[in-house]
């Protein structure tokens, strides 16, 4: 499996987060650990976290935010299109769900 040192810079952003949607790993440039690179609403749910990248070593090594709202749709535009429709908000669920 190909790996990719990511040292925090956002010339490398888009790279690092392709590779992670690849299922390739994305290590910290500081400490070697693999990131914890969050870009979906379903991970932001299942690690409780932003969507961002994270190190799991130390926050000092690396910690990004995606930024939210409008300007986070703007960054998934540019950075990973692919990604955004995953981004759009669903359809307000209703109870229909607990009915199934
Ligand atoms: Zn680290």
């Amino acid at each position: 499996m190909n790996t990719f040192v990511y040292d925090g810079s956002s010339k490398d952003l888009q790279k690092a987060i392709d590779l992670s949607t690849k299922g390739e790993k994305v290590l910290c440039h500081k400490c070697g650990a693999e990131l914890l690179i969050i870009a979906s609403v379903e991970e932001e749910a299942k690690y409780g976290k932003s969507s961002g990248i994270y190190c799991p070593t130390d926050p000092s090594h690396i910690q990004i935010h995606f930024t939210l709202g409008s300007r986070r749709i703007r960054f998934w535009k540019e950075f990973a299109p692919h990604l955004l429709e995953k981004l759009e908000p669903q359809s307000p669920s209703t109870d229909n769900e607990k009915n199934q």
